[in-house]
């Protein structure tokens, strides 16, 4: 097989372009994820861009980099839009918690469903509460270079004075003045100098529970700073890949990358890699406008959009039809489209031991491996991907019903990579049938057969599969 790490490109959203992957280190790659907010369950959406990362990480090692992957959790300072709520001490009071017992909830049941779509641990999961003196450091340090001030117990990042020195806004492609404009609809509630700086430290009013001493006040740190302190910590003040959803590009990221300039005087990632939103009914996924679904909800069938259940690996498969780049919506079509789909791989996977093997194979395997390489190759481009996978599949269907020809050594090739791309890369799973479900899958269609039966008016026949069946304990009733 020809693995090959020097052509593998990313789209970079610094310079909206692909780029060839240079690491920093030949062999050890570094790469920040910035993880969820745990004040409550996440949704479909969110799973997408960490199921994106844990390919592309899948993808890093296969090829032969050893990666630190930092992926965080968010565990204070998130606050509301234009307010000083903190979410989690938000859903604290609703669910009458202490607020570490609602992180230590919601971290759980987030780390239940990762294992559920298999992700891949990351190397370091550190929280934001965890690293408040590393947080206070980083304030001291750019308030001491001059981009920082403090008033009234609140310390703010000071974007005219930071924009004399450097590009604010250059991930998201605004300039100051259009941050500027933008922050001007939003009502000056702060002791801000300007509506568009951002807190680095905020002054907690007494009724705020999760609060720490800093030189400043007591207090917490604000949102962006954690991802700045952390990924510097673990990764250092330059590493390769620094990820997220396409809606943390600003402010949250731009505001990172300003962190780190006023004090590393260094864009911390060479390549930002952005994945785009999961869509329900067209509209961005998200808890704010109750437009979600649960995970959960789709592996137990408990959702009015769908139909039936879905079981993790189908999710996951459905998720990689489009490019990571791309919107993709969700539905219940798309999910039944994708379970046929991974069957007829899945049933293709296991049926290749058992072709007959002939001197000659019609099938130039090593130039379908080169092709599925490149497009992995090509930011990650699982639809071409998928689409090869497909190629094979007919391929193995043919020779089964003798039209091609395979020999004994195309056959182990082509049993090795199917599980290389599919299982290793894609990180999904085959599973045989067991008998148990062989026997679930006959049953259902002995009642869809009977059915057939029954709307042709055949009673005779549809009486007698219906007795059959009841004297085997299998309960069959017509509704009237
Ligand atoms: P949060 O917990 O809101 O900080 O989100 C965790 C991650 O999920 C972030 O990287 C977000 O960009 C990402 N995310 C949020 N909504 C969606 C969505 N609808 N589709 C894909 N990713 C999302
Ligand atoms: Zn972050």
């Amino acid at each position: 097989m020809s693995i090959s790490n020097q052509n593998l490109k990313f789209y970079n959203s610094l310079t909206s372009s692909k780029e060839i992957f240079k690491p920093i280190n030949k062999s050890r790659i570094g790469m920040y994820v910035c993880g969820p907010t745990v004040y409550n369950t996440v949704h479909l959406g969110n799973c997408r861009t960490f199921i994106s990362f844990d390919l592309i990480y899948r993808y890093l090692k296969h090829i032969g980099y050893d990666i630190r992957y930092v992926r965080n959790i968010t565990d204070v300072g998130h606050l509301e839009e234009n307010s000083d709520d903190d979410k989690i001490l938000k859903r604290a009071k609703i669910e009458n918690l202490e607020p570490m017992e609602v992180v230590q909830k919601y971290s759980n049941e987030f780390h239940e469903i990762m294992e559920k779509f298999s992700l891949v641990k990351p190397s370091i999961e550190p929280t934001a509460s965890g690293h408040i003196p590393e947080q206070i450091e980083m304030i001291e340090e750019i308030i001491s270079n001059g981009h920082a001030y403090e008033k009234n117990g609140s310390v703010y990042f000071d974007l005219n004075s930071f924009s004399n020195d450097f590009d604010y806004g250059k991930l998201s492609k605004r300039n100051l003045d259009d941050v500027i404009n933008e922050s001007r609809k939003l009502e000056n509630v702060s002791d801000k100098k300007n509506p568009q700086d951002f807190a680095l430290w905020k002054k907690a009013a007494d009724k705020h529970i999760m609060k720490w001493n800093s030189p400043w006040s007591l207090g917490f740190p604000g949102w962006h700073l954690e991802c700045s302190a952390m990924s510097r910590k673990y990764l250092g003040e330059k590493f390769d890949i620094h990820g997220g959803g396409i809606d943390l590009k600003f402010p949250h990221h731009d505001c990172e990358i300003a962190q780190c300039e006023s004090t590393n005087k260094k864009n911390p990632a060479n390549y930002w890699l952005h994945t785009n939103m999961l869509t329900l009914n067209g509209k961005k996924m998200s808890k704010s406008t109750n437009n979600f679904i649960l995970p959960q909800e789709i592996f137990d069938g408990n959702n009015k959009f769908f139909e039936k259940s879905f079981s993790p690996n189908i999710v996951k498969f459905f998720m990689y039809q489009a490019h990571y780049r791309s919107q993709l919506d969700i539905s219940n079509d798309a999910l039944l489209a994708s379970e046929k789909g991974f069957k007829k791989i899945e049933k293709a996977f296991f049926l290749i031991d058992d072709l007959k093997v002939s001197k000659s194979c019609d099938f130039n395997c090593d130039s379908w491996i080169d092709k599925c390489y490149q497009n992995l190759n090509d930011d990650i481009n699982t639809p071409k991907l998928i689409a090869n996978i497909f190629e094979i599949v007919k391929f193995i269907f043919e020779v089964k019903n003798d039209k091609m020809k395979i020999d004994k050594e195309s056959k182990t090739k082509i049993k090795n990579s199917l599980s290389v791309f599919v299982e290793e890369i894609l990180g999904l799973n085959f599973t045989k049938k067991s008998s148990v479900d062989l026997d679930v899958d006959l049953i259902e269609l002995v009642k869809e057969i009977r059915n057939i039966e029954r709307d042709k008016k055949n009673y005779e026949l549809s009486d007698l599969i219906r007795d059959r069946l009841n004297s085997l304990g299998i309960n069959i009733e017509d509704n009237k």
